[in-house]
């Protein structure tokens, strides 16, 4: 992945900083953008203190103006983007009638429409080089359901779709797109849930939750060049809790 250039969104916390650093280690070029400033530049500056490139973007992947800042930075410092991966996310717990229009139609703007709206602007220097890897982290929310989250396994249900269709829209053009689900990973996010982590841990097959390296591990074999011939597929990656 030698001097590829990457976006991660939401590469300050938990899996997306995962995946920003094993990018870096693969030598990619790895543009981290969050929302939070901090957590971005400490993303980089791990990066950075392995030898590694890399900028931090701060701004909202759902906001079309943000978007373009952080797009232009990334080209004008790092290059045309290689690779996109569409991580960031916010979830919610709240049962399906209590859930408001507006916590839906926010819900919506971060978890799709963010990521269909960042990959249209970042499609056109992957078609321009013939190569490109789009890695969408979905959620097993989407494949097997989950507990209060209609909102959230809407939206990764959405993300599915998009993965799926782009996947062979683009799929002549040197340009593949997948998608990783992750289920029940050790992260600021699940931890921030109404889930106890630890009891609900001993239920799951593999008797603990996942880490974040084990998510940015799949993700990083499908942006590699490897996996050229891998598009449109479902990399889960959930200690066998959803199996396919
Ligand atoms: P996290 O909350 O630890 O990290 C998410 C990061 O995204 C944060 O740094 C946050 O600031 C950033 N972010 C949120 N909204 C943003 C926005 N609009 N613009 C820019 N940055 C934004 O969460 P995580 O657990 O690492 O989740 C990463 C991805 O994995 C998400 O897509 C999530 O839905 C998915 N996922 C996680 C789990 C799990 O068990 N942790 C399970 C299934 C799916």
């Amino acid at each position: 992945m030698n001097k590829r250039v990457a976006i991660v969104t939401g590469g300050g916390s938990g899996i997306g900083r995962a995946i920003s650093i094993q990018l870096a280690k693969a030598g990619a070029k790895v543009a981290v953008w969050d929302l939070n400033a901090s957590n971005a530049e400490e993303t980089v500056a791990t990066i950075k203190s392995a030898g590694g490139n890399a900028i931090a973007c701060v701004g909202d992947a759902s906001d079309e103006v943000a978007i373009d800042a952080s797009l232009q930075a990334t080209r004008e410092q790092l290059g045309p983007v290689d690779i996109l991966v569409n991580n960031a996310a916010i979830s919610d717990f709240c049962p399906f009638l209590e859930i408001s229009h507006e916590t839906l139609d926010r819900m919506i703007r971060i978890n799709l429409r963010g990521p269909y709206i960042l990959t249209q602007k970042v499609v056109p220097d992957m078609l321009a080089k013939k190569w490109g890897r789009i890695v969408n982290i979905s959620s097993s929310s989407a494949q097997g359901g989950s507990t209060g989250m209609t909102h959230y396994g809407a939206t990764k249900g959405g993300i599915v779709g998009l993965t799926k269709t782009l996947a062979i829209e683009f799929a002549d053009k040197g340009i593949t797109v997948n998608h990783v689900p992750p289920g029940f990973v050790d992260t600021p996010m699940l931890r921030a849930s109404p889930v106890d982590v630890d009891a609900f841990a001993l239920h799951t097959p593999m008797k603990r939750a996942g880490k974040p390296e084990e998510v940015a591990a799949a993700c990083v074999y499908l942006a590699s060049e490897e996996a050229a011939y891998v598009t449109g597929q479902t990399l889960s990656v959930n200690g066998g809790r959803y199996l396919q």
